[in-house]
């Protein structure tokens, strides 16, 4: 494929799409096929297939490890866990959070019957603005659920204090986090609790999983319990559960993965290297960092489109990368306070969350992006920024699409 340099080239305007199959964000991050089998075939060879088997304990063990936790309790996905956590702590009315976040933030409290309350994020980390959130605490309020987006870490100090100031729980939500360090230590060690999400796109995979991981034994405890329908001793329950449990085929999934985490971190840093340098320079756009003097997993490459500059907004980047078989993700717009039932119900404005929505793209990274592809897809985003506003006239020239406006 040869480069493109003309507007005409692109897909978008009815040139070739520069890649044949389509390009991912969030491919999973499998490790070595055959290690996995071995341990699937361990189990059946056992017969031992969920409630806390083999597998999962060492899945656990391993997590607990990296995130320098004493205590670590698989489950099916993160959303259960933020789920288990807030029962396991008894969480009632307001959880204050940020809206620029996965939904399942939000909606894992709001189906327990919480209401999330979302603060605006710091400009500094884009995590929850520490500053905010005692306006936003009322009577009602019973904890913050803060977010390490994309695996940067919040202001984890100035949260404590916040928290601890108020008599709140604070529980992160650290589905990004994993393999991450704040001034060296590693997440899944702040606040009372952390959860980690193991799904499918995410830096380490267990098909579906996810964990909680505490230094509290009392909490981590009632969370095994209550992951498992409440039972405590064999099959009696001492209190109200569900049923939150890690299969050992995800966990042989997550244990293979593990093992390639190095790997895949050294590929992600790599990556992120690559598109630094391709992109340098570029004007309107900026490559979200990592802070150097910290471990990161680097699992996820976001860039940001100022279309005050560029001329093209970020909409129209990801549409001409679409076209090009480049799946980039819009990673997280909008807001959670702009999506129902969240925006009809409790309308809030807030400026610095609404602003970075609008701008970023999470573009195809992970081990299974070449170093070439990252040039491809770099040399096009060149393109069409470099030619924004030619871009966004010839788009708008277009015979509209039948899609609505
Ligand atoms: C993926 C994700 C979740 C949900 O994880 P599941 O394991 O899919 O339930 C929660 N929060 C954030 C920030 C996420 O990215």
């Amino acid at each position: 494929m040869t480069m493109k340099r003309n507007l005409g080239d692109l897909a978008v305007f009815g040139g070739p799409s520069a890649f044949l199959q389509p390009l991912h964000v969030g491919r999973p991050n499998v490790g070595d096929r055959a290690r996995f089998l071995d341990r699937v075939n361990w189990a059946l060879d056992h017969q031992w297939l969920t409630n806390g088997g083999p597998l999962a304990r060492e899945f656990e063990q391993r997590v607990a490890e990296l995130a320098g936790v004493r205590y670590c309790v698989s489950t099916c996905n993160a959303t259960v866990a933020l789920q288990l956590l807030a029962r396991a702590a008894d969480l009632s009315g307001e959880v204050i959070m940020p809206s620029l976040t996965f939904p399942a933030t939000a909606q894992a409290f709001r189906w327990l019957g919480l209401t999330p309350v979302f603060v605006d994020i710091d400009p500094a980390t884009n995590c929850l603005d520490p500053d905010l959130i005692e306006a936003a605490i009322t009577p009602r309020t019973s904890a913050v659920v803060p977010v390490h987006l994309w695996g940067r870490p919040c202001a984890v100090d100035r949260l404590a204090k916040v928290a601890a100031d108020h008599g709140l729980r604070l529980f992160y939500d650290a589905a990004h986090g994993l393999g991450c360090t704040s001034e060296g230590q590693p997440i899944g060690g702040f606040g009372q609790a952390e959860v980690f999400s193991f799904h499918a796109t995410k830096v380490v995979n267990a098909f579906e999983g996810g964990a909680v991981v505490t230094d509290d034994e009392r909490l981590a405890q009632r969370v095994r319990a209550m992951h498992n329908f409440g039972f405590t001793q064999g099959r009696v329950s001492t209190e109200t559960g569900t049923n939150g449990k890690m299969t050992e085929a995800a966990a042989a999934m997550g244990l293979t993965s593990l093992d390639a985490f190095e790997e895949t971190v050294r590929r992600n840093e790599a990556n992120h290297d690559d598109y630094r340098s391709e992109l340098a320079g570029l004007a309107g756009l900026k490559v979200m960092e990592f802070d150097r003097a910290e471990r990161n997993n680097y699992h996820y490459l976001v860039v940001e489109v100022d279309a005050a500059v560029t001329g093209v907004h970020r909409d129209l980047l990801d549409e001409v990368l679409r076209a090009e078989n480049i799946m980039c993700q819009r990673y997280f717009s909008p807001g959670c306070h702009e999506m129902e039932p969240y925006r009809s119900e409790r309308p809030v404005s807030l400026p610095h969350t609404e602003r970075l929505a609008r701008k970023v793209l999470a573009l195809p990274t992970g081990p299974t992006v070449s170093r070439e592809d990252i040039r491809r897809v770099c040399d096009i985003v060149r393109l069409t920024l470099e030619r924004g506003h030619e871009v966004t006239r010839r788009a708008d020239e277009r015979v509209p699409s039948t899609t609505a406006p």
